[in-house]
């Protein structure tokens, strides 16, 4: 069998692949490569689209080593008789953990402060920041991370609410509608999926509702918030800060690199050694199943 993996993917994972079959580890051609493979790895960043697919005559399997589906054309998959799997759950921690600690950098401006120290340049007075007990907290997504982000935020005695339209009760969330979410958060949460529908949704008019001052953090994807808006809201201070793990472009060089308000980080929400593990793990499951 033969296993091409597309993507960055960290080496326990890639020795696990490699017990599968034969590994092709990040070619430089890809179609090229997956011309006579069996599977196909990818993160994010690889369009699985109709030209891979079309280049893969014998391909069997498309494993996404995470969650979220929006780069692979599924719906081609299909026709095809190609299954496509992933490891929805197995991140699900680590983004949301790391949801709530970029929202505690961007409040406490510690990547300031940090600078500042850094430079040998002692500052305390100007670096006044916020903290979340009492303040409310807007989720647009109750999914699997929307709802860990919940919990642990409840569990800190932050108000949690959420707007989700395919979720009809939380234990840890109030469930409210959109406008509602953006009028009344200190702080709005993006964790929805990327679809049609949810392209550009924070847009200026969505963030025309928000309070002024309010604070944003996406850790779903880049697509999800029109990056002009932000940017002339980051700008006029109507958003007080925001920090993004995903960009609509990556890598990201865009003009947010130019606003001081905002926390870019690349893509790093599943990045920890316990999730990649799972990560694998799952898939190789999966992949024993469906191939043995
Ligand atoms: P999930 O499928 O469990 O949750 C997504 C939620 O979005 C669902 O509950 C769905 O009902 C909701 N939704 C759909 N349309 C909506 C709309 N119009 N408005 C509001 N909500 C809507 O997925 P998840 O595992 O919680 O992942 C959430 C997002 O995080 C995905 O976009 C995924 O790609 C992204 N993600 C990012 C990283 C990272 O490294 N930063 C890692 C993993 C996942």
């Amino acid at each position: 069998m033969k296993i091409v993996i597309a993507d960055d993917l960290d080496e326990i994972a890639r020795r696990k692949f490699e017990k599968l079959g034969d590994l092709v580890y990040k070619p430089t051609n890809l179609h090229l490569a997956v011309q006579d493979a069996d599977v196909l790895v990818v993160r994010s960043t690889t369009k699985v689209d109709e030209r891979v697919l079309d280049a893969a005559k014998r391909l069997k399997v498309v494993a996404r080593a995470g969650v979220g589906l929006d780069n692979i054309d599924v719906l081609a998959c299909e026709r095809g008789g190609i299954k496509v799997i992933d490891a929805a759950g197995a991140t699900t921690s680590s983004v949301a953990e790391l949801t709530i600690g970029l929202i505690i950098l961007m409040l406490r401006k510690v990547l300031t402060a940090h600078d500042f120290a850094k430079q040998k340049i002692w500052k305390r007075n100007e670096l006044i920041g916020n903290e979340l007990r009492g303040k409310t907290l807007g989720i647009v997504g109750l999914g699997r991370i929307g709802s860990e982000v919940a919990r642990i935020a409840k569990s800190m005695n932050i108000k949690v609410i959420a707007y989700d339209p395919y979720v009809k009760d939380s234990e840890n969330a109030r469930l409210v509608t959109l406008d509602e979410l953006l009028r009344n958060s200190d702080v709005v949460s993006i964790h929805a999926m990327l679809t049609s529908q949810t392209v550009g949704m924070i847009n200026s008019e969505s963030i025309g509702k928000m309070k002024d001052g309010v604070y944003l953090v996406n850790t779903s994807r880049g697509a999800l918030i029109d990056e002009e808006a932000l940017y002339a809201a980051l700008k006029s201070g109507k958003i007080k800060a925001a920090a993004l793990d995903v960009l609509a472009q990556q890598p990201y060089d865009g003009k947010l690199l130019e606003c001081d308000n905002v926390i870019i980080t690349s893509h790093i929400g599943a990045n920890t050694a316990e999730a990649q593990e799972r990560i694998s793990d799952e898939l190789i499951n999966k992949l024993k199943i469906i191939l043995k």
